[in-house]
């Protein structure tokens, strides 16, 4: 960032382009991140757990589109401004940007630290953002029956199916974005709880017995810690075994037809709400980021 001032308005201070777009994306799509971030989110949708573990997933990026949009329409702004900004930029906007910019600082050491917990923490876990894999602790394959270990690799090998170690910790990144609200964490849990459902359901499907994965997911449970990781876990929450159990050891339910998200439609609804923010900050962002400016100097 490089600084053009004093101005001969004393504290105020002119600023390159993008070193002001960038600020203003952190306070302003930090700002929308976290009002958007109190929608509850709920989810009572009865349909086939793969379908339902789409829509939590869905649910949970949710609050990140409007702070996008208000990125796009400042990044429509800056292309409309010159370089640097003739306008005197206070050192308030910098000083309210600072919480956002520490609470994405947060998510980035927490998404850094989740990839270094040793994988034999866990008996049998899948990790590997990009090529994921299965790890087994030598301890957890001693102490399984025959059938229960081929119902925990037929489990995890679902999670590599789906690259879930990859999805966990995109997921786990975006909630740490929207801290402190207990509402992020819970759309976090609530898809995690639907993954581990589309996931037994997946494996049973192709055969694997619901009493020999409760059995392996309980034999599991001495070997895991309560840390948060980037590794899909045969346990999955803690918090969500009970249920999890009880409905293992139901009969598979009956799939109705698998029905995906519209994800085509949401993509292009976005993508043109996207140009039109651009387009917006182009014509119409100078007046209002000025006012923010002056307000600031
Ligand atoms: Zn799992």
């Amino acid at each position: 960032m490089s600084w053009n001032g004093p101005s001969p308005r004393g504290g105020d201070q002119s600023v390159e382009r993008e070193s002001l777009l960038a600020t203003l994306i952190v306070l302003l799509s930090g700002l929308a991140l976290q009002l958007f971030a109190m929608w509850p989110g709920r989810i009572r949708h009865q349909s086939a757990a793969r379908q339902l573990e789409r829509l939590h997933w869905l649910a949970l990026w949710w609050p990140t589109a409007p702070a996008l949009t208000v990125a796009a329409w400042l990044c429509g702004w800056a292309l409309s401004q010159p370089d640097p900004v003739p306008a005197h930029v206070g050192v308030l906007v910098f000083i309210a940007a600072g919480p956002f910019a520490i609470l994405g600082g947060r998510a980035v050491v927490r998404a850094v630290l989740s990839l270094c917990h040793s994988p034999l923490a866990y008996g049998i876990v899948t990790v590997g953002l990009l090529r994921p894999r299965i790890v087994v602790a030598p301890e957890f394959e001693k102490a399984l029956d025959e059938q229960a270990m081929q119902a925990a690799l037929a489990h995890e090998r679902t999670h590599v199916r789906h690259r879930d170690p990859l999805r966990i910790w995109l997921a786990q990144f975006v909630t740490d974005l929207q801290w402190p609200w207990g509402s992020a964490r819970c759309r976090f849990t609530g898809w995690l709880a639907a993954l581990e459902h589309a996931r037994d359901d997946e494996a049973r499907a192709a055969g694997v017995e619901g009493a020999d994965l409760a059995a392996a997911v309980l034999g599991s449970l001495r070997f895991q810690l309560r840390i948060a990781t980037a590794a899909a876990t045969l346990i999955g929450q803690p918090e969500a075994l009970p249920a999890r159990i009880a409905r293992l050891l139901r009969p598979l339910p009956e799939s109705p037809p698998h029905e995906e998200p519209p994800y085509l439609v949401v993509a292009g609804g976005l993508a043109v709400v996207w140009l039109v923010a651009i387009v917006l900050g182009v014509f119409c962002g100078k007046r209002l980021i000025d006012s923010l400016l002056a307000l600031s100097s």
